[in-house]
């Protein structure tokens, strides 16, 4: 596995919480990166040689600001093109925006803001743009991330007619908990793939605060603070992880056949699908999917 980008989630915490967020992010959800544990993910990041891009995302990577600040310092001085994830909450006005980026002028390469209406509507719009505009003014390349309503694609609604610069919602985490009543079913039998994640050859991963390396969110590959990502990557395999096998060999359906899970015929997504399983398998692959954050089980 040759990863090109490593994506640090430095807290599971955010100042919203939202209904389609895959990682159960919220105010009340714990796990926050510590200074020792983000300098050891960046320095095994640049011991694998091929990492171009590191990431900086949570939960909200601005709620941790000094992390970040050094995190996004220490990317840039190893050479590493650096980009952040964000909902711009910070930005109360274009000026401050301004203030709270200018440390970072020059350093950052991407700064993708989400902005759709499960962040809120009103001042939650002005801080995402606020956010872009000192972006701008700074010379930091900006997107937005903005996700449809599950109306958007549920059935009967041909796909392809998803509002202009808006995606599909997938319903992994709370997403597959509070939307998928809102999407339209589809049979089982038609997830024989994954439809999101390169499972195979996956290029980038997530590694969150505890050390959990993620191939998709939930699913985990090792821990960094026991196995160097190195030697992680130099040993995948693929066919024989407990969860990636399967759904490489027929998708969300083959993962469910395989291991006897218990299932309904229908569902919003192959990701409800796969999510819906794995909760139902995580006590017997309790290494694998992890942690309780991914899967909803909070601990305030
Ligand atoms: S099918 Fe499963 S592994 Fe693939 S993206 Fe969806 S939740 Fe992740």
């Amino acid at each position: 596995m040759r990863l090109t980008g490593v994506h640090l989630l430095l807290t599971y915490t955010c100042n919203l919480e939202c209904e389609h967020c895959f990682v159960w992010s919220s105010p009340w959800q714990p796990g926050t990166m510590t200074v020792d544990g983000l300098d050891e993910i960046i320095r095994q990041s640049a011991d694998l040689g091929s990492v171009e891009w590191l990431y900086f995302e949570g939960g909200e990577p601005f709620l941790l600001y000094p992390i970040l600040l050094r995190g996004v310092r220490e990317a840039a001085a190893r050479g590493f093109k650096v980009g952040i994830v964000s909902n711009g909450y910070w930005a109360t006005t274009a000026r401050d925006g301004i203030e709270w980026l200018r440390p970072m002028q020059g350093l950052v390469h991407h700064l993708s803001v989400s902005r759709d209406s499960y962040h809120g509507r009103g001042q939650f719009c002005e801080q995402a743009d606020n956010a872009c505009a000192a972006a701008d003014e700074l010379g930091i390349p900006t997107g937005t991330i903005a996700i449809a309503a599950p109306e958007t694609t549920s059935a009967g609604r041909a796909m392809g007619q998803l509002p202009n610069g808006e995606s599909a919602v997938v319903y992994r985490g709370r997403a597959a908990v509070k939307l998928s009543p809102r999407a339209g079913e589809r049979p089982l039998a038609t997830f024989t793939e994954c439809p999101c994640e390169d499972l195979r050859e996956p290029g980038r991963v997530h590694v969150d605060p505890f050390g959990n390396v993620h191939i998709c969110q939930g699913i985990s590959l090792g821990n960094v603070f026991e196995t160097p990502l190195a030697r992680i990557c130099a040993e995948y395999d693929p066919d024989a992880h407990p969860i990636v096998g399967p759904i490489l060999r027929g998708g969300p359906a083959e993962l469910i056949r395989e291991h006897d899970v218990p299932h309904r015929e229908f569902y919003g997504d192959a990701c409800h699908a796969c999510y819906e399983a794995r909760v139902a398998l995580r006590e017997r692959y309790s290494a694998v999917l992890v942690p309780d954050q991914m899967y909803g089980v909070v601990e305030a």
